[in-house]
């Protein structure tokens, strides 16, 4: 296969000089990847129906701008699919979009009052990517169309859709951008989860989330506050989960301890020690069945987890806080030891001017902030 479309190098607008642009970096096309990866004898395909009835595939990472025969020939040599036939050949783009330091964070431009981008022409690439924006587009120019003064914004520790939007408006692009989870700083509290109980109310106050769902959610939470309650004020006997715990390669209890601090074990989960305790099963019979599992699994996140999400929380409300700190020429960063490579290398060539805008530099990570904090004495 690699040979046949290979053939068709020399026609192809990639190489021929026709298109100039990089394309699409996290979706190469199959050519791209031929040359990229020489060496490589095999590459991913996978096939994708295009819907429930209809037999057409989306041949997933065989996209190509070679000439449509090269394309069909290639095709014939990939085992199973020799007899396939193509609807609609492969095709090459380019990458163009408005640069997005010029939109507000609500998403609406500065240049054109009522006008609203979302996606690519943001110079964004993917699918939720351009999903998440449209969604927040579609919300703020609903509010401007509605006279409301207030726009709605997600903070980088609400949503990773906060952290999407404050990217690309605060830094702007340099080429396709792609919401990558190690981008964010607050990856411990933006946890899938929690995304509910981040964002229920939210949804409810511009209207999208019905009560039903907002009450669903309040249950959810004064569950899981009840259940944690609990075991952090019942105390077990070592001869009830003594087998347990050996069993599961942890240390015996030699007295009594709170449930919760058993829960805190990481071998040990509660859907265990449910069995085990007899009050406790008792308790959890208030939970109705159908949420049984979400409203457990709920509060063991927060107990087994509860330490490193309250320093997540402290670090984002300090980083919040000192967003304005001016920090302009006040370090030498090449001499501070503390802080990661890249972001001693980013921060000297930047210089920024505030605390927020170091924060938003890629590569200064959250702790990189904290050192510069404590060094002011923060
Ligand atoms: C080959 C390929 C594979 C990809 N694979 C993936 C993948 O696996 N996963 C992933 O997440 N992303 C993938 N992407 C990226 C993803 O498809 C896009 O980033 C995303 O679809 C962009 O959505 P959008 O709504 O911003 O733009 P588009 O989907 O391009 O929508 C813009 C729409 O506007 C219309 N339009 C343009 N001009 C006008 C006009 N003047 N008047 C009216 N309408 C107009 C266009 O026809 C189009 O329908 C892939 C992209 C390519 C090219």
């Amino acid at each position: 296969m690699h040979n046949e479309l290979e053939k068709g190098f020399e026609e192809s607008p990639m190489f021929d000089g026709t298109i100039q642009s990089t394309g699409p970096r996290y979706c190469p096309s199959i050519e791209s990847k031929l040359i990229t990866f020489a060496a490589k004898e095999k590459h991913q395909l996978f096939l994708e129906p295009e819907g429930e009835k209809t037999i057409e595939y989306y041949l997933n990472g065989f996209s190509s701008s070679l000439p449509w025969d090269v394309q069909y020939r290639g095709l014939q040599k990939i085992v199973g699919l020799e007899n396939a036939k193509i609807f609609r050949p492969g095709y090459a783009i380019e990458y163009d979009y408005f640069e997005p330091t010029q939109l507000y964070h609500s998403l609406e431009t500065r240049i054109v009052e009522n006008l609203f981008f979302a996606g690519q022409i943001n110079g964004t690439t993917g699918y939720e990517e351009a999903g998440a924006q449209g969604i927040m587009a579609g919300i703020n120019s609903h509010l401007k169309a509605q006279d409301i003064k207030e726009e709605f914004v997600l903070k980088r520790n609400e949503a990773y859709i906060g952290g999407l939007i404050d990217d690309l408006v605060t830094k702007g692009v340099d080429e396709p951008y792609r919401m990558f989870t190690s981008r964010a700083e607050f990856r411990i509290l933006l946890r899938q989860d929690n995304a509910d109980i981040r964002l229920t109310e939210k949804s409810y106050k511009l209207g999208l989330a019905s009560l039903e769902r907002l009450e669903l959610l309040n249950e959810k939470e004064n569950l899981i506050s009840e259940l944690i309650k609990f075991t952090k004020e019942f105390s077990i006997k070592p001869r009830f989960v003594n087998e347990l715990l050996t069993k599961k390669g942890t240390s015996e209890l030699k007295q009594g301890v709170k449930l919760y601090d058993i829960i805190l074990r990481p071998q040990i989960s509660i859907f265990e020690l449910i069995e085990c305790i007899t009050p406790f099963k008792l308790f959890l019979e208030r939970v109705p069945e159908a949420r049984k599992m979400e409203i457990i699994e709920g509060a063991e996140i927060s107990i087994k987890y509860e330490g490193y999400i309250n320093r997540e929380k402290l670090l984002a409300e300090k980083l919040d806080k000192f967003e304005n700190i001016n920090i302009e020429s006040r370090f030498n960063y090449s001499e501070l030891k503390s802080i990661s490579t890249e972001a001693r290398q980013k921060l000297e060539s930047v210089n920024p001017k505030t605390i927020g805008h170091a924060k938003r530099i890629s590569g200064v990570s959250p702790s990189d902030i904290n050192v510069l904090l404590v060094l002011l004495g923060r």
